[in-house]
């Protein structure tokens, strides 16, 4: 195999990693003996793409191979001995094209492919966080205390006593999978002896009896933007379990809940809603009222005439965006409030009001101010 890996998935050489899995996998579908049944050249191309994407898909590997050309990877030449002593690749040795198949498609619809599941990253955590409104429209800065999985620090992830070494495992030989042939294909599975990690504690440790876990308080401080709803989802990166084997950490995601704390605003998005009690008198005559913000006081004028449930709008406040420096709006509903109880002077200026407008109070009301209003 002589040829350019570029000229192979057909991307140019500054071709970016996103492209050049894309390219592959177009061309892996395209060539994969499942589509092409009995084709030698078509199952050689498929090999010698897979080949390609296992160097170009590794950015050190693609490193070397702009550096040295073919001649470093192709296997045949002397280039290779030399080249495996001196480089560590990392990550997945690809051994066999189905394995890189399978890394980029995943559990794709093809038959064939690996049962190889080395995944050293440590899984991510979820941390219910509940918060007050106030807390949501400045932002805050909390601590977050909780237990998560780490590696052993008696023998710091190895799962080996002190002074002994896990041994490669003797049934895969140190792969941590195991190819099985079933007739056209070669499938991989993982070694169920070692569990895919390709080792064995003959020494288990004597504090996580060979596991390489165990479980540590964990604190970190996380900064809660203004403007967070129920529901926001705030991640902080290395925060989940501790990676394995040189695994990075998982993530931590904290999942913000606004306590309803009793207080009168109700919030949809970057809105805030209110209810104001108003009298008949302002509501008839107009005049200015003082109502609650989220972060002090707002001055609402009520016009002359103004029918009760009417809304009104507070400009900008309302809670602030999460993505820019703008506020939403406060919408006030004024409601009307009634007296329960008048003084003998309030209740015949009522009277004389409610009798300049020809109602009577006391008798059949056939053409009162109620009637007359709802005509
Ligand atoms: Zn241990
Ligand atoms: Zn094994």
């Amino acid at each position: 195999m002589t040829s350019d890996y570029y000229d192979l998935l057909g991307v140019s050489r500054d071709a970016s990693a996103e492209e050049i899995k894309k390219a592959y996998r177009k061309k892996a579908v395209q060539y994969h003996p499942d589509k092409n049944p009995g084709d030698k050249s078509a199952e050689e191309k498929f090999k010698q793409i897979a080949h390609a994407y296992e160097v170009l898909g590794n950015p050190q590997k693609r490193a070397t191979y702009d550096r040295v050309g073919p001649a470093a990877f192709d296997g045949s030449g002397g280039g290779m001995g030399n080249f495996q002593g001196n480089v560590n690749f990392g990550g997945g040795n690809f051994s066999n094209p189905f394995d890189i198949f399978n890394e980029v498609f995943g559990g794709f619809g093809f038959s064939g492919g690996s049962g190889r599941q080395e995944n050293n990253r440590g899984s991510d955590l979820r941390y219910d966080l509940e918060i007050s409104l106030d807390e949501a429209f400045t932002g805050a800065e909390k601590t977050l205390e909780y237990r998560r999985s780490v590696a052993c620090p008696e023998c710091g992830g190895s799962g080996s006593a002190k002074g002994s070494k896990p041994v490669a495992c003797p049934y895969c030989h140190g792969q941590g999978a195991i190819n099985i042939n079933r007739g056209f294909f070669q499938m991989t599975q993982t070694c169920s002896h070692c569990r895919g990690t390709g080792k064995l504690n003959k020494n288990p440790c004597r504090v996580c009896g060979g596991s390489g876990r165990s479980t540590a308080e964990h604190a970190i401080r996380i900064k809660i933007p203004a403007g967070v709803e129920t529901g926001t989802k705030l991640r902080s990166a290395g925060g989940g379990e501790g990676g394995v084997n040189g695994g990075r950490d998982g993530d931590l995601y904290v999942v913000i809940h606004i306590r309803d704390d009793g207080r009168q605003f109700q919030r949809d998005g970057a809105n805030l809603y209110s209810t104001a009690d108003v009298s008949f008198a302002m509501l008839a005559l107009g005049g200015e009222l003082e109502v609650k913000t989220i972060d002090g006081y707002g001055m609402l004028k009520i016009p002359a005439g103004t029918q009760p449930d009417t809304t009104f709008r507070l400009k900008s406040k309302g809670m602030p965006h999460m993505e820019s420096s703008l506020r939403g709006d406060h919408f006030v509903k004024v409601r009307c409030r009634i007296p329960t109880s008048l003084t003998k002077e309030q209740r015949e200026k009522l009277e004389v009001f409610a009798r300049s407008y020809g109602e009577t109070l006391d008798g059949p009301q056939k053409e009162g101010f109620f009637q007359r209003i709802f005509k």
